[in-house]
């Protein structure tokens, strides 16, 4: 048995056993002599089993544990090993499949790939701004968009609320719904950006942009890790 506190193997079984009250001649004999015969059986029968108190002792650090302590600790021991062993794959699969040049020179694409989003970004603000400007209808209905968003956000969430002391299960569907209507709303792009090709695709633009950054973070951190840096 492992030690679930230092790892040793150095450890041993102990066993006490703990006598109880054993039934025994002279509790049968009182017995008797107050209560007759049933006495006797009254006097025999108050024997209990005592227990048996067995656990482990760890001769390196000296930690007392139960069996099922150090397997689950063992268990636990062996997940992690094999979590790390995944993580180590999937990083290993992640640099194989990364083009050599950029990888080389992951340093400096990270930064470039953060300019190019930011800058992106920023225009597309600017262009979104500017179409406002010379379409400020576009803007009215943009608010009005938003203050009905707003209130639908805002009716779903009240609609959980209420939810709560409802059935377990009605109340775990209405908060998924709930959960869901208010992600979509959230995630939904002003409508606006539709009514202009160009500001579609500017915002592609900035989507894929944040993908790409994110992507070179995790193949630099995956480098890293993998320098064990
Ligand atoms: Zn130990």
């Amino acid at each position: 048995m492992k030690c679930p506190k230092c790892g040793s193997e150095n450890t041993q079984y102990v066993a006490v056993h703990h006598s109880g009250s054993s039934g025994s001649f002279t509790d049968a004999c009182c017995g008797m002599m107050i209560f007759g015969p049933i006495g006797i059986l009254c006097g025999l029968c108050g024997a209990s089993p005592g227990f048996t108190d067995d656990y482990w002792v760890c001769h390196s650090c000296g930690k007392k544990f139960q069996a099922g302590t150090a397997k689950a600790a063992e268990k636990a021991r062996q997940e992690k090993i094999q979590q790390e062993l995944n993580a180590k794959a999937r990083r290993k699969a992640l640099l194989s499949a990364a083009n050599p040049v950029i990888l080389q020179n992951i340093d400096n694409e990270v930064i470039e790939a953060e300019n190019r989003y930011k800058a992106l970004k920023a225009r597309l603000k600017a262009d979104k701004q500017a179409f406002l400007q010379e379409y400020p209808a576009c803007k009215v209905q943009n608010t009005f968009r938003m203050i009905g968003r707003g209130i639908i956000i805002a009716l779903t969430g009240f609609i959980a609320f209420l939810a709560i002391d409802m059935d377990e299960l009605i109340t775990i569907i209405i908060w998924f719904l709930a959960a869901m209507v208010i992600g979509v709303m959230c995630m939904m792009p002003p409508y606006y950006i539709k009514l202009s090709p160009a500001l579609t695709e500017l915002n592609e633009a900035v989507e894929n942009a944040k993908k790409y950054k994110e992507y070179l973070d995790r193949l630099k951190k995956a480098r890293d890790e993998e320098n064990g840096v």
